[in-house]
């Protein structure tokens, strides 16, 4: 049985490598089972917590979370559930949706770099730039010279970003085709639920095919030791919110985020 710190390392895509997401089993575990991981996932929690608590504070380091998936591969549960353990005023959430008219007369990082981290935060994309080398992609949105830039453009923005003080850590959510059959269906039986389903998500479904590919390609070429991506196996939504916490409480870790201590203090003052 693999030790929770082991996901980092398993589910990192190393750069280089060729990524098929359809080799890879969406429903894989890594040995754990429900109930510990739920355990394992609060203790994630509070580390993320404390982590937070000093990268705010400290005001030196951002971290960039960036979350993709095809529909219904728990991008938004994500976001409840282990974001939750972020106070929010540290934590801005960005949902990128289809570009408004002032978004599509600029260049496509423009409304992305807009919202990226400051010192101190915790910036979380639900969708981001990706959606310019799948969605557009696969709806030919823009010609194929076009897109095919993007691959590089997106490693070069990404390296400035880094070179800039910010850590980028990128969770690619894959669910198979059975999966989403039964979220989509659910989503529609259930009335708090069906405000999230429209059947247009059925005609992207049709694309299946069209959009792994292009996922398969975006993993395998812009996994860079400054912005790896992490492929989590997402069926499982319990196993999701394990790896996504492991692996984002490891990264904050590793910037050894401390309190600051104010130098114009002086030793032993007593507040009257
Ligand atoms: P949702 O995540 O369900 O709120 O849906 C947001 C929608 O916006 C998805 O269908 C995305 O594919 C779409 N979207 C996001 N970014 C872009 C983009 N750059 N170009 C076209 N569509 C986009
Ligand atoms: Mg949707």
């Amino acid at each position: 049985m693999s030790r929770p710190t082991a996901l980092r390392d398993a589910l990192r895509v190393k750069p280089g490598t060729r990524i098929r997401l359809e080799k890879l089993d969406a429903g894989a575990t890594f040995g754990h089972d429900k109930a510990s991981s739920v355990e394992a996932t609060a203790g994630q929690m509070a580390r993320l917590r404390d982590l937070q608590d000093r990268m705010w504070a400290e005001a030196k380091h951002s971290v960039l979370v960036v979350l993709q998936g095809i529909d219904a591969a728990g991008k938004d549960g994500t976001i409840a559930k282990v974001m939750e353990a972020f106070n929010p005023q540290g934590c801005p959430v960005s949902s990128f949706k289809v570009p408004s008219v002032e978004e599509r007369a600029h260049d496509y990082l423009w409304r992305v770099h807009k919202r990226t981290p400051g010192k101190g935060e915790v910036g979380i994309f639900n969708r981001s730039h990706y959606e310019d080398v799948l969605v557009v992609r696969v709806h030919d949105l823009v010609p194929k010279r076009v897109w095919s830039k993007r691959y590089d453009q997106i490693n070069d923005f990404e390296r400035m970003l880094s070179d800039s003080g910010t850590t980028i850590v990128k969770f690619f959510l894959t669910i198979d085709r059975e999966e989403q059959r039964k979220r989509f269906q659910e989503r529609y039986d259930d009335p708090t639920k069906r405000w999230k389903f429209s059947l247009a998500d059925l005609d992207e479904r049709k694309l299946w095919d069209s959009y792994q590919a292009a996922f398969d390609e975006a993993l395998s070429r812009t996994s860079t030791p400054w912005a790896p991506w992490y492929v989590i196996p997402a069926n499982r939504n319990w196993f999701r919110n394990l790896a996504v916490s492991t692996i984002l409480a490891d990264t904050m870790a590793g910037l050894k985020p401390a309190y600051p201590a104010p130098p114009d203090l002086p030793p032993n003052l007593v507040v009257e």
